[in-house]
């Protein structure tokens, strides 16, 4: 199996799945750059996978919809460009003989859901959209920082090699601000090196592995002494606030 992140807009990935013939692709923002690797590979495309509704996750999924039959799969509770397999917690997708686990991840959007898959090619493989990135998460547009919280609690619980694919490029920027948060963290320097020189390279930084997230995204650290503390909340034992003051000292961060 093939995993491509294809570059959109400025600094989306659509995440492309495919066998050799067919294919799959998640939040195809531009139907552009999904048309060029299916004529470029020779690929017929099965299956959308859509995880929110922001139009730069389904822009491109009536025309893409339109001219190679593909079925869409999206969140229950959220509206996409119909006709929709509508998903949530518990169910399961079947696309190019892998199964794919639904997760309800509110936060970003009110329904927003990832898609996680234990095995393709020996090792797990999340798409989670805009809730958790390499070194942060979404902003908070619909939910609340509890259901965020409880999203990057339930997404930081699987397993360590599973690999993180996020739907932007945002880790130079997440990263700046993680180190404003743990200065002293060695993973999160040495990591942040190691994605600069890919960036310098044009190279992305995705996917990320879920072991390295939990060392040095903030946003999975709420509970680390270090973390709470230079979040300034009055009890540091409050992951909740430490999450909320988080998210609100990032929207400002430049
Ligand atoms: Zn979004
Ligand atoms: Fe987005």
């Amino acid at each position: 199996m093939n995993l491509l992140p294809l570059p959109a807009f400025t600094d989306n990935y659509i995440w492309m799945l495919h066998d050799g013939r067919q294919a799959v692709v998640v939040d195809p923002g531009d139907a552009a750059p999904v048309f060029q690797a299916l004529e470029r590979l020779g690929l017929r495309l099965a299956a959308i996978l859509v995880t929110h509704h922001h139009s730069d996750h389904v822009g491109g999924v009536d025309a893409l919809r339109e001219a190679t039959g593909a079925v869409v799969h999206g969140p229950a509770r959220e509206r996409i460009p119909e006709p929709l397999v509508r998903l949530a917690q518990g169910d399961a997708v079947d696309v190019l003989g892998l199964r794919f686990a639904v997760l309800d991840v509110p936060g970003h959007t009110a329904g927003h859901i990832a898609y996680y898959c234990p095995a393709m090619d020996g090792a797990p493989l999340l798409f989670c959209g805009d809730t958790l990135f390499s070194g942060g998460c979404g902003r908070l547009f619909e939910g609340t920082p509890a259901q965020m919280l409880h999203s990057l609690d339930q997404l930081a619980a699987l397993p360590g090699d599973t690999r993180v694919c996020c739907t932007h490029e945002y880790t130079l920027s997440n990263l700046k601000f993680a180190r404003a948060v743990e200065p002293g963290n060695a993973a999160l320097l040495h990591y942040s090196s190691q994605c600069a020189a890919l960036r310098a390279r044009g190279e992305p930084t995705l996917p990320s592995r879920l072991a390295l997230e939990r060392d040095i995204n903030p946003f999975l650290r709420v509970r680390v002494p270090t973390v709470a503390q230079a979040a300034q909340v009055k009890n540091q034992d409050d992951a909740v606030a430490v999450l909320a003051a988080l998210r609100e000292w990032k929207n400002e961060f430049r």
